[in-house]
């Protein structure tokens, strides 16, 4: 088991979509003052009120690493900062010098203060030259994405760490997460979150994909399950440790509302494209083949599309309800 007993975990990108939720997690698992929550943006007012362990962090400033890691004598990082898709298409050399700047200083600190790190890879990793259906665990990765790049440079780069340095490096090939607490950060997938606000509210969605393109997904109690299985995971188990397939269902706009019309019949879908994303969503798998993830640390998600949006829809109603009444 990779988290002992006494050192403390680190996650950068705190604030964002997966750190809000994974925090928590961990707390609940391994006790409130072992998980140190970091990043660049301060916790909105009150949100983070009480946090004693909350740092300002930018994960491309190497001093500003090794302080917080000195300090709280981390054992474990998740560096989950990073630009997403969609944004760093739009800023793509502010996106390798987070994405791939950030996490060379974080693999240096985890090298030099022995830590373990996991590191969050995605689907944006493959291109299109990619087998797309079935997209086996070892296969072609051409990306055409600065996102990808840095992802797949990200891969390579862990695994380098681990041979050369025995930096004890983890990571998954995430899906599109779906979620309800905290909004996605600019990602291909996001419309499987915003449609579901959208059919809520106003009965009615407005699709930035076509409704055909089949993308992988997960919901968000599968990821964090996933993140803290894989790092308590035996090593003596693991042979693709840094890029992981993970998935738990692959589905298409049109299929998602078809899924929905089941709870909310008048829910109505229609599409414009926007062709940056659509062209991000082309060069990546339909379906993943995760079956090194199943043999290699059991791996093997609760939540299909059926339960997933079953339980959106309820609990997207009961925050809905909750911010109106207040
Ligand atoms: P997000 O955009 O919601 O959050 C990222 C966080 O990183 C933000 O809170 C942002 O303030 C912070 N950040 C940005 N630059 C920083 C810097 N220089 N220093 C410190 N913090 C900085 O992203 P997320 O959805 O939570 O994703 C987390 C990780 O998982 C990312 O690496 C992402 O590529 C990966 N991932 C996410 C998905 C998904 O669908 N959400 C899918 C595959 C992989």
């Amino acid at each position: 088991m990779t988290i002992g007993s006494q050192g403390r975990i680190l996650v950068t990108g705190a604030l964002g979509q997966i750190g809000s939720e994974l925090i928590p997690a961990l707390r609940a698992r391994y006790g409130e003052d072992r998980v140190v929550a970091a990043d660049i943006r301060m916790p909105p007012a009150g949100a983070g009120k009480g946090d004693s362990l909350f740092e300002h962090l930018d994960c491309t400033q190497l001093r500003q690493i090794q302080d917080v890691v000195r300090r709280y004598r981390i054992e474990t990082i998740y560096h989950l900062a990073g630009l997403l898709s969609a944004v760093a298409e739009e800023r793509p050399q502010v996106a390798w010098n987070v994405n791939m700047g950030g996490l060379y200083r974080m693999l240096e600190v985890a090298r030099q203060h022995r830590c373990a790190l996991f590191f969050p890879s995605s689907i944006g990793a493959f291109g299109p030259t990619t087998p797309r259906d079935g997209t086996p665990q070892d296969t072609i990765q051409r990306p055409t994405t600065i996102y990808g790049i840095t992802k797949l440079t990200g891969e390579l780069l862990c695994d380098y760490y681990f041979r050369r340095f025995g930096v004890d490096t983890r990571g998954l090939r995430l899906p599109g997460i779906i979620s309800y607490l905290t909004p996605p950060g600019g990602g291909t997938t996001d419309y499987a979150v915003e449609i579901f606000y959208q059919a809520i509210r106003y009965r009615h969605y407005t699709c930035f994909l076509r409704g055909d393109t089949r993308l992988d997904m997960m919901y968000m109690p599968d990821t964090i399950r996933a993140m803290m299985a894989l790092m308590e995971a035996d090593p003596a188990g693991l042979t693709h440790r840094n890029a992981f397939n993970v998935t738990a269902m692959s589905f298409t706009p049109s299929e998602l509302a078809a899924e929905i019309r089941k709870h909310i019949p008048d829910f109505a879908i229609d599409y414009e494209v926007d062709p940056v994303r659509q062209s991000i969503a082309d060069s990546w798998p339909q379906s993943l083949d995760d079956s090194a993830a199943r043999t290699e640390w059991n791996w093997a998600p609760n939540y299909d599309m059926a339960r997933m949006t079953s339980d959106m829809l309820d609990k997207i109603r009961a925050k809905l309800q909750s911010t109106s009444t207040v």
